[in-house]
């Protein structure tokens, strides 16, 4: 698999990795952060907390969790303005921001049914720009962040539509096709709040670039793991890379999944069939937790360390 890099100026690298050892870019994740301020507690506070269980203990009252939940950020794509690919059924349009939709509250419910927090970027028909869907998810120091969409490429031949499955992590291609679509998927860059590469610092774009390659590799184990699930409930297109400008933002792992093709009948039927529909939910929140776990079960980690992306 190639590594995405972006554009740096070779002389700040060192000034970079500096700050990075100093524990300054550290402090962008908010578990290192807290270790710090741990660290630093002071004795007297530590013997108030501990005076404080031990009456909670006597009163009977459970201490609460002091461990950091896991925060799954679910982004529903397009909104408002933007539909996305849509696609004329009789009267009707169907547009790839309500399917999406359909399949993010899905998603959370059963994410929320194996103990996990879920955020939206939006949970309703509004714009949201693809710089603030990650921003939203930084800010919420989410663990991983998933993109929703349905694919838009349109068939060489019109009566032989493609279907199935794809899960996309950041990376650049070579691959034709993939360039195609992550050009569809990032055509509502005309924003004026998306930062240009222009007027972002070069230590902005050190620090980025760090956390990218970060994440370049849970970003394919998540990516492996949903779609080892997914392909039991549709046709497995593979993993796959491209530039997808939504996923570049995000401060954690990120994949954006294609969860079929919006003119395939049977691709758009798994998604408005409420049964289907929450199969597929239920296969990528499966996903999710054999990744979060993937430490703990050497089978599941060999698996997804095994498995390929496609160029
Ligand atoms: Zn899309």
């Amino acid at each position: 698999m190639r590594k995405f890099r972006l554009p740096l100026k070779s002389n700040y690298l060192g000034f970079g990795i500096c700050l990075i050892f100093c524990g300054a870019a550290f402090c962008l994740r908010p578990s290192h952060c807290a270790a710090d301020d741990a660290n630093t507690s002071s004795q007297s506070s530590s013997k108030i907390q501990q005076k404080t269980l031990q009456n909670n203990q006597q009163k009977g009252i459970a201490p609460a969790s002091t461990k950091r939940p896991y925060v799954v950020a679910i982004d529903p794509g397009h909104g408002g303005i933007d539909n996305g690919a849509s696609i004329r059924i009789g009267a009707r349009t169907v547009t790839e921001k309500e399917l999406t939709l359909l399949v993010a509250k899905d998603l959370a419910e059963e994410l929320r049914k194996r103990g996990f927090e879920t955020v939206f970027t939006r949970d309703h028909d509004n714009d949201v720009s693809l710089a603030d869907r990650t921003a939203l998810a930084n800010r919420a120091k989410a663990s991983i962040f998933i993109s929703i969409h349905l694919n838009a490429l349109e068939p060489k031949n019109k009566n032989l539509v493609p279907n199935g499955i794809e899960t996309y992590i950041l990376n650049s291609t070579n691959d034709n096709s993939s360039k195609r679509l992550a050009d569809l998927e990032n055509n509502v860059l005309k924003d004026s709040k998306v930062k240009s590469a222009s007027s972002t610092s070069n230590i902005e774009l050190i620090v980025k670039d760090v956390i990218l390659e970060a994440n370049l590799k849970p970003s394919k184990e998540l990516a492996c793991a949903v779609q080892a699930h997914l392909k039991k409930v549709a046709r497995d297109r593979g993993i796959r890379q491209a530039l997808f400008y939504v996923l570049l933002g995000a401060d954690m792992p990120s994949i954006l999944i294609e969860t079929g093709f919006i003119a395939h009948p049977d691709d758009r039927d798994r998604i408005t069939n409420p049964k289907r529909r929450r199969a597929l939910a239920v296969a990528i929140a499966q996903a999710v937790d054999d990744f979060r776990h993937r430490r703990k079960n050497p089978a599941i980690a060999r698996q997804l360390n095994q498995c390929r992306v496609k160029d």
